[in-house]
């Protein structure tokens, strides 16, 4: 598939990303601002719980669709957000941290949006109404739950305090301080040292990154510490994603840099001699960055809405509103996960997040105006991995509901081709198309 047939099916999407007018500055977020309807027939309160790539997507498109009288309060306990996507790019010194911020001020001013800093703590779905960490509560008709993923600790780690394990085995897989300490962890190594990662076994927040972060940091490495390594330790039994743009670029880009040992289970690390143990043999390093196993946040849990795996949320994916899949978790009624804690058929990613978040906005606020919510939902997912400092490659995907099983599955337009759909090859081209679609996607979802 050529970029511009890859560019058609973006924009072929129903739930595309929407126009954004004129040029803006890198990193900064500016663009079309759709109008909030007074009164489009819907009315009702929805709380909103995390402002990410999901939560913030949900608030601005709840107000766009559902009007004035869809009131949308949008709880967040950070005061920022740091954006994931990109953040390998800090580890080569190309991207910063702050670069990399955004708030929620335009999602208030633009659309009426109601923003609040807090950190829910619990959930009551039977009494709809939902208890932040001060003691205040908020009743709502609708709930839309976004609050991303919560990590295992690495086994071997569990001695060291929380701190610890952020600042000496940073896993950098929620973007913020622990990017810029393995960043400068990075520009701390000598030629003859090594980076050991581990990538956990899927469903994991954004399969292509790990592999992503390996071939960024060889290739900072290859240019400014030739001879250093990088052992890549995946507990899966393949590259569970762009196999071919990884596979090329473990054996030929860099050849000799990269070492990629699949079926890796890790046993343990040891902090004391920085080595990890596995299930293909012990790999000790001076840059330890152990990504761990990942799960819905325990605000889930304590809920009662984690059914999927002892780990994820089961959702119905024509609504994303809480389903009972036949563990006998029943189902919490109004009650809608969107973003990296839900399960639905598609991977957990940022561009992902943005098309749940529409089509949830979508079927409440149909079903705020009395009606009933689109039965064939369409998404779409693209992904853009940098593979050195100026080139890049990508990977696509549409997604179609089925009714039967309530997930999306991945199909082509065309008759026996592959659904997933991978570049050709890494190169400058779709580096520049990564960063216009990087801001493009930024500004649908807070500006
Ligand atoms: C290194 C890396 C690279 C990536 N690259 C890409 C990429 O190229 N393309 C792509 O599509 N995806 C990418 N992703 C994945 C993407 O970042 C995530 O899938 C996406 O951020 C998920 O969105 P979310 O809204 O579910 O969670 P998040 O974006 O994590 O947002 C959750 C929000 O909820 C808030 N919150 C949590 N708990 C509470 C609470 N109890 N009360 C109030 N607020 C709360 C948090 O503070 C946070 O702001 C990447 C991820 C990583 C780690």
């Amino acid at each position: 598939m050529q970029r511009r047939e890859f560019l058609r099916t973006m924009g072929g999407s129903a739930l595309g990303l929407a126009t954004t007018g004129g040029a803006f500055a890198e990193d900064s977020v500016s663009g079309y601002v759709a109008p909030v309807p007074a009164d489009t027939g819907a009315a009702g309160e929805v709380v909103v719980i995390g402002g990410g790539m999901a939560g913030a997507t949900a608030a601005k498109y709840l107000r766009v669709w559902g009007g004035a009288k869809v009131r949308v309060t949008l709880i967040e306990r950070d005061a920022a957000y740091v954006s994931n996507i990109m953040s390998n790019l800090v580890l080569n010194g190309s991207r910063t941290v702050s670069g990399l911020t955004y708030n929620w001020d335009r999602l208030e001013s633009n659309y009426g949006v109601n923003r609040l800093r807090g950190e829910v703590v619990a959930i009551d779905p039977v009494a709809h109404r939902v208890t932040l960490a001060g003691g205040s509560q908020y009743p709502y008709h609708k709930l839309v739950i976004a609050p991303g993923i919560d990590f295992d600790v690495m086994p071997g780690l569990e001695g060291l305090t929380q701190a610890q394990r952020d600042a000496q085995f940073p896993h950098a897989w929620k973007a913020g301080a622990q990017t810029t300490t393995l960043w400068n962890q990075i520009r701390g190594m000598t030629a003859r040292d090594t980076f050991v990662m581990t990538i956990p076994l899927a469903p994991y927040r954004c399969p292509p990154g790990p592999y992503e972060r390996a071939c960024v940091v060889a290739d900072w490495l290859k240019r400014n510490r030739p001879g250093a390594r990088v052992v890549v330790l995946d507990e899966n039994p393949g590259i569970t994603a762009e196999p071919h743009a990884f596979e090329y670029a473990f054996t030929k880009t860099h050849a000799g840099v990269i070492e990629y040992v699949p079926n890796a289970t890790v046993y343990r690390v040891d902090p004391s001699i920085r080595t990890v143990y596995t299930a293909m043999g012990n790999f000790s390093g001076r840059v330890i960055n152990p990504i761990p196993r990942q799960r819905a946040p325990k605000l889930l849990s304590d809920s009662g809405l984690v059914n999927d795996g002892g780990r994820w949320a089961f959702v119905d994916a024509k609504t994303y509103e809480h389903w009972d899949n036949g563990s006998g978790s029943g189902q919490a009624r109004d009650v809608h996960v969107i973003g990296d804690p839900a399960t639905h058929g598609q991977p957990k990613a940022g561009h992902v997040a943005n098309q749940e978040a529409k089509v949830c906005a979508d079927a409440i606020t149909r079903m705020l105006r009395g009606g009933s919510p689109d039965d064939a939902p369409v998404t779409n997912s693209a992904c853009y991995s940098p593979i050195t400092f100026e080139t890049a490659s990508w990977l696509t995907a549409m997604f179609q509901y089925n009714p039967g099983t309530r997930r999306m599955y991945a199909f082509s337009t065309r008759s026996g081709a592959s659904p997933v759909v991978e570049a050709p090859s890494a190169n400058k081209d779709n580096f520049d198309q990564m960063n216009k679609w990087f801001r493009q996607l930024m500004a649908d979802t807070y500006a």
